[in-house]
């Protein structure tokens, strides 16, 4: 039984009155030690924004053979490649959360990462700590900010690609700056482009 806090998510009220497409539920995977209340609260916010079923998985730890040490970084390749030991349904879709630095090729960086033709996503909370960037701690931010980056891969997982609505969940984040501006909803041309369960068979794998 999983106990969620009740919190006000400002973010989610964007399609209210607006029909909710059906989406395939979620399995949140832990990699590597994230903290089982911000687990359960993530799944809250995800249920609240998305409408979906939210499961939580049995804990991965994030591949070492991930770890570049020359940038003290890890490739977020290998951390969706683990997510397939995951043992998930085939209908449900897969969201590892990391709290470790990552980037792609070509990329200094990246807050996730998802493979949709597998179904599964990735997104690290490092880089959306305040304490990253040397302010205080704020445990709220740092869940509005993992919950829209959870929200943008889902999306992807879902069939929809980046938007150019700045305020859109979709819109591709070069920076923090991105992420804390937009909200945590699709905008309605998302929302209406968001594929039923079926014929979810996105081919790119970006971020
Ligand atoms: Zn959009
Ligand atoms: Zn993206």
């Amino acid at each position: 039984m999983i106990t969620y806090t009740i919190i006000n998510w400002p973010d989610c009220s964007t399609l209210a009155g607006r029909r909710r497409p059906v989406l395939q539920p979620i399995v949140l995977v832990p990699m590597g030690g994230v903290a089982a209340t911000f687990l359960a609260d993530l799944g809250s916010g995800l249920q609240r924004c998305l409408g979906v079923e939210v499961r939580l998985g049995l804990p991965l730890e994030v591949p070492q053979a991930a770890y570049w040490p020359e940038r003290g970084q890890y490739l977020a390749q290998p951390l969706l490649s683990a997510l397939k030991g995951c043992p998930a349904e085939a209908a449900h879709k897969v969201l590892g959360i990391a709290d470790v630095d990552l980037y792609a090729p070509g990329l200094n960086f990246v807050f996730g990462m998802a493979a949709p033709p597998q179904g599964m996503a990735v997104i690290s909370l490092a880089r959306l700590r305040p304490e990253w960037y040397g302010r205080a701690p704020d445990s709220k931010l740092l869940l509005n900010r993992a919950l829209k980056e959870a929200v943008h891969e889902l999306g992807h997982l879902y069939g929809l690609g980046h938007c150019p609505n700045p305020k859109c969940v979709m819109h591709f984040s070069n920076s923090l700056t991105d992420t804390d501006v937009k909200g945590a909803a699709f905008c309605p041309r998302c929302h209406s482009s968001v594929r039923p369960p079926g014929l979810d068979t996105g081919a790119n794998g970006d971020v």
